[in-house]
């Protein structure tokens, strides 16, 4: 599609350079003139009081034939030769939609040295596993695994492809999707089959957090999307499962990784990782001043838990954006969640609300976390902090 300005038409008004979302009119000679930063939105059109911007469809060209195309793939992210947690929760779920759709669920594993994990990936669901080993895959990185991904889609075609909504899902879907000439829906909270067409149902926040958009991919194939860790249960496993490994060489070649690793520098993931945190202590703005975030990193200690906050903590600077909760921080998924100071608005909710228990401190009784929370404590967090750090540490004595 393109969107084009007619010249002899447009009479210099200047109506539509302030409705581009992405700054792509420019007046030039009293003309409006369409710049490369044009992403052919469209949002322009009708702001046009003359008609003279068109935004012209391209007749829809589909070379893939549908049918070519079987079966459900989750991607298994592995770091250090452990597969993420993610990866089993989506095996999980991969599993119910390959058994709705009658087609068998196989895991992707790139790596060095990672075959161990497929027997894992077995026990959480696999039919199969693709299995691409080698040095230059020791470490992520973009290009190595874009490539290798691409061909294996290519080769293989499956119809489903699922990866975690990580940092690395989130660098490689979208790349591979580009590639392989199909869409992605990115960040899925849900996942089902459309009764009516058959397909993948992804299922993600829109406008805000404030509809939930069901999104389909009817033309092209495979259907992809990454989908945030922790909404689905990692699945129990069985063991006395096995499946079929097809080991594939690895296309990479010299040269093809054009990124080098100099140092890996782990920055407190282990005070941090939010996603597979069991407890998780939550402070927001309610805590009143950075120094007070201390009363929740003494809660968190004296419960083995992890740190989290809502936006406006991390928005004033208390804490670092790795500890956000909610739509645009972690989705997580704790045994236990303590929202301190936490009013409950939308965009945190969206966040946690997978969390098997919630326990809300607030000083306000009307405060909306409470309908959601198990527990609701309404005081100071300045006074009820203390007094559950001391009581839990008389349990732990
Ligand atoms: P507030 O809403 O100000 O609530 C503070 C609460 O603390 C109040 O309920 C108050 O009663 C209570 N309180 C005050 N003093 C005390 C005290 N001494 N003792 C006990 N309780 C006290 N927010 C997120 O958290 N995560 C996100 O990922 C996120 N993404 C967003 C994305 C978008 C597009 C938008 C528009 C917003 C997003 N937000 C997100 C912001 C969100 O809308 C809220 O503004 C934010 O969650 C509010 O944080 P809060 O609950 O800490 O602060
Ligand atoms: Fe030209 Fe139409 Fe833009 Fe006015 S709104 S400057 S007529 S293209």
């Amino acid at each position: 599609m393109a969107v084009t300005v007619k010249q002899s038409e447009c009479v210099g008004c200047g109506a539509c350079v302030n409705t581009c979302p992405f700054g792509a009119i420019e007046m030039k000679d009293d003309k409006a003139v369409i710049t490369d930063a044009c992403t052919s939105c469209g949002a322009c059109v009708e702001a046009c009081p003359v008609e003279a911007i068109q935004k012209d469809a391209v007749e829809k060209t589909v070379a893939m034939d549908k049918n070519d195309y079987k079966g459900v793939w989750v991607y298994i992210e592995q770091f250090d030769g452990k597969a993420r947690n993610v990866s089993h929760e989506l095996l999980g779920q991969g599993r119910i939609l390959a058994d709705a759709m009658g087609q068998e669920l196989a895991g992707v594993i790139i790596g060095d040295n990672v075959a161990d994990l497929a027997k894992d990936a077995f026990a959480s669901g696999a039919d199969k596993v693709y299995l691409v080993e080698g040095s230059e895959f020791k470490h992520y990185s973009t290009d190595g695994y874009t490539i290798t991904m691409t061909d294996l889609i290519n080769t293989y075609k499956p119809s489903v492809v699922l990866m975690g909504a990580t940092n690395d899902g989130r660098d490689l879907g979208p790349r591979v999707a580009g590639r392989v000439g199909t869409g992605l829906t990115a960040d899925c909270t849900n996942l089902g089959i459309d009764e009516a067409t058959g397909y993948v149902a992804w299922t993600r926040p829109a406008f805000g957090g404030n509809i939930m958009a069901t999104i389909l991919c009817p033309d092209h194939r495979p259907q992809m999307g990454t989908v945030r860790p922790k909404v689905f249960k990692r699945p129990e496993q069985d063991f006395s499962r096995t499946g079929e490994i097809v080991r594939v060489a690895s296309k990479v070649k010299a040269g093809d990784i054009r990124t080098k690793l100099i140092e890996l520098i782990k920055v407190g993931t282990a005070s941090c990782n939010l996603e597979e945190a069991e407890i998780i202590v939550s402070g927001g703005r309610g805590m009143g001043k950075p120094e007070n975030f201390s009363l929740i990193e003494e809660l968190a200690n004296v419960l083995g838990g992890t740190v989290g906050s809502s936006r406006a903590a991390v928005d004033a600077g208390w804490i670092p954006a790795l500890h956000q909760v909610g739509q645009t921080g972690k989705t997580v998924g704790p045994k236990v969640y303590f929202a301190c100071g936490i009013s409950g608005a939308i965009q945190h909710v969206a966040g946690m609300s997978s969390s098997d228990l919630v326990i809300a401190i607030n000083k306000d009784p009307e405060a909306p976390i409470f309908k959601m929370a198990d527990y609701g404590i309404v005081g100071d967090v300045m006074e009820v902090i203390p007094a559950l750090v001391e009581e839990f540490k008389k349990i732990k004595a």
